[in-house]
């Protein structure tokens, strides 16, 4: 079958053929009807150095995988061939307090995880082929009834991630209140639309990019503000009083975009970070309101995954895709790395 598969760090993946994956007791493999292209595949092509990750090339990328099941392993029940899923991307121990909670993001025996912090995608084969090997059956969710794989298949991460850092706000984010998406690509035009399916809040969204701010006004932003030097400003106009935004969620992370934050968040309020852009933000006791949360999150849990599933389902969430064939793959990364996507691009092999 092919695999689009990353040989080195700082290289470009390339198409190559392999073995078919076969399930050993436990495991699944499953047929891939999508696997979603992320920001972070840019980071393994570009930036890791050896030894950043406790895992390393050789695997194939696609860590935003939905599918079929196409083999069980034996003692697998409660899954039948055929049956549409999604993979839950981040594999950890499974017994630790945190994974037996499906927070296997946060698990704290990595070095008993198929791969320590990482997952199908990373550092172990992922989506991004005809079939993917998943190492216990409990990664899977089985899709509900409504929800293709290949739009199910960005809910995995561009949907996850986005709802957990919301869910964790929930209770600063009630009527009358204002958050800020910050960067509105294929994490933040799916924040945008968790904020309006599962709060009453006022949101406000900021890109650089017009076709970005016109994707966050589709998706239910209030208001759209270009980023530059007058966005914090026109910001804190815009809420009640001039008092700020209750929850930022940022999803670029970089020294502009978090000054940005500080700048226009409310007493008491969170600023969570989730993309992985870099900056650094500056903390002591005058440089921010009082009592703002700064937070990072990464990724989301296993029981989040399933909401996320349903809230798409019920079609109050919709992940704007681009598909692209496995062959045009490196094209999609290319397209990503300049700017020039909108949403998300998931590749169907
Ligand atoms: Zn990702
Ligand atoms: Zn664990």
């Amino acid at each position: 079958m092919r695999a689009l598969r990353l040989f080195a760090w700082k290289s470009e993946p390339r198409l190559v053929e392999v073995d078919e994956p076969a399930p050993r007791p436990g495991q699944v493999v499953v047929k891939v009807g999508g696997s979603g292209a992320c920001h972070s595949d840019l980071l393994l092509m570009r930036d890791f150095d050896a030894g950043a990750q406790p895992w390393g090339p050789p695997f194939t990328l696609g860590h935003e995988t939905a599918g079929w099941v196409h083999a069980l392993g034996d003692r697998v029940t409660g899954l039948e061939p055929g049956q549409p899923v999604a993979v839950y991307g981040s594999w950890g121990c499974g017994t630790c307090a945190r994974c037996r909670i499906g927070a296997e993001t946060y698990c704290e025996k990595p070095a008993a995880a198929p791969a320590p912090g990482g997952g199908g995608g990373l550092g172990l084969d992922g989506g991004m082929a005809e079939l993917m090997l998943v190492p216990d059956a409990r990664f899977l969710v089985p899709l509900p009834d409504g929800l293709a794989p290949v739009d199910a298949a960005p809910l995995t991460d561009a949907g996850l991630t986005p709802y957990h850092a919301i869910r964790r706000s929930w209770p600063k984010l009630i009527p009358g209140s204002n958050a800020m998406v910050i960067g509105v690509g294929g994490l933040g035009h799916m924040g945008v639309q968790i904020l309006k399916a599962t709060t009453a809040t006022r949101i406000i969204a900021v890109d650089t990019r017009d076709d970005a701010l016109d994707l966050a006004g589709e998706c239910g932003a209030d208001l759209t503000v270009r980023a530059g030097d007058r966005a914090a400003q026109q910001i804190r106009e815009a809420t009640v009083g001039g008092r700020g935004v209750d929850v930022v969620l940022d999803f670029v992370g970089s020294d502009a975009t978090l000054a940005l934050g500080v700048a226009v968040a409310r007493s008491a309020g969170d600023l969570t970070i989730v993309g992985i852009g870099g900056g650094t933000l500056p903390v002591s006791f005058f440089s921010m309101p009082y009592e703002v949360s700064i937070q990072t999150t990464y990724w989301g849990s296993r029981p989040e995954l399933i909401e996320v599933l349903d809230l798409a389902a019920q079609g109050l969430v919709r992940p704007r895709v681009t598909t692209f064939p496995l062959e045009d793959a490196t094209m999609a990364y290319r397209l990503m790395h300049y700017g020039k996507l909108t949403g998300r691009a998931v590749i169907v092999p």
